[in-house]
């Protein structure tokens, strides 16, 4: 939290989901509607994955009490890639805070690709945000550990402890990406020309390279959204997995980063803070509802999955999580006038308040 507002308590506001058996049928609509859509390319510079089925798709919802609900193919097993940036921001926010994280890696969209070199270049090796590959390498250096065998490790366990279940690496993947990620090891070393990592350029990569190939279901992505969403508790297991305050640090830094330099697009079109990674998938969370795990190869040129994308913007749509969306309060000429306003507290008003909010999310 930012020092000059320490004294003030965090409230919070949001709403609650419609009932189960609408989700349900909500998520079944999602998967449909989208099943036949097949722009876009898997990737392919990382070799493997190259070799995956481009036509698995897979949506979950979790809610902030744990259930889900889910359709397609959501126990396909793909690599988190660039999703687990979101969740080792979280691990690094909680261990050193709010502001060493906004100082040294930065909240701010550089506009660019994920892999921009340029981008740092631009500010003195500045690293910008955490979700574009130069912040995350900043990020994962941040990661505790006195070596970079104990970092892996925590990570591995930080984002177990998100899913619910343990984590693996996909050794495969790994193996790919460490014979081709020749830009991210030049990230890393400009990095450290720069002064702005402590550790080992060579080992950094290595551990941010684990943690790109660890691998998941869009059943997993769904709760560990979920507990970006639940205020950093898990809402399947009742682990508290990081502090509320960094829960919604993290969900900041999405908001403005998280869909590369087309999140202002994603915001404007979805209105929610989301992740997604090269292997399809796409995490995206309401605060204080759930989140939604989709996964889907193929990709859009920023390297977004394109049903993922389209079958978030439904489900944000049509079970109103958009941060944005509002209905009014009353029609003109049914509001009362000024003078006439009830004064705050008064019971009429609570009554009429409390009626509108049950209105909009049965
Ligand atoms: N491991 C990938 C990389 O570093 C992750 C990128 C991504 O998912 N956008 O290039």
């Amino acid at each position: 939290m930012h020092r000059e507002l320490r004294d003030v308590p965090q409230a919070v506001s949001t709403g609650a989901l419609p009932p189960p058996a609408r989700i349900d049928r909500i998520v079944e609509a999602a998967h449909s509607r989208y099943l036949p859509l097949e722009d876009g390319a898997v990737a392919d510079y990382i070799p493997v994955l190259a070799a995956a089925d481009p036509d698995l798709f897979a949506v979950a919802v979790t809610e902030t009490d744990g259930d889900v609900h889910e359709v397609g193919d959501v126990g396909d097993r793909f690599t988190i890639q660039s999703i687990s940036k979101a969740f080792v921001f979280a691990l690094a926010c909680e261990a050193h805070g709010h502001m060493v994280l906004r100082e040294r890696v930065g909240v701010d969209n550089t506009g660019l690709p994920f892999n921009s070199v340029i981008a740092m270049e631009l500010g003195d090796g500045h690293p910008r945000n955490p979700m574009v590959n130069a912040g995350a390498l900043a990020t994962t250096a941040l990661v505790p550990g006195a070596t970079p065998a104990e970092q892996w490790e925590r990570v591995r366990t930080g984002l177990s402890r998100f899913a619910g279940r343990s984590l693996e690496l996909d050794g495969e993947a790994y193996h790919s990406e460490m014979l081709t990620n020749h830009r991210n090891r030049a990230l890393a070393q400009l990095l450290e020309s720069y002064g702005r990592v402590e550790v080992d350029p060579v080992s950094l990569v290595d551990v941010y390279t684990r943690q790109c190939s660890l691998r998941v279901t869009a059943h997993d992505l769904a709760v560990m959204g979920a507990t970006l969403a639940d205020g950093g508790v898990n809402p399947v297991t009742g682990e508290r997995v990081v502090s509320g305050q960094t829960a919604r640090d993290t969900l900041a830094v999405l908001a403005s980063t998280g869909m590369y330099e087309r999140s202002g697009t994603w915001m404007f079109e979805v209105g929610l803070p989301a992740k997604s990674g090269v292997a399809g998938g796409i995490v995206a969370i309401a605060p204080g509802k759930g989140a939604i795990g989709t996964f889907s190869p193929r990709l859009d040129s920023a390297g977004n999955s394109v049903r993922g994308q389209r079958a978030t913007a439904y489900l944000s749509r049509a079970l109103g999580l958009n941060l944005f969306a509002s209905a009014a309060h009353a029609e003109p000429g049914q509001r009362s006038g000024p003078g006439e306003r009830s004064a705050p507290g008064d019971e009429q008003s609570m009554a009429r308040k409390t009626g509108s909010g049950e209105d909009r999310t049965a």
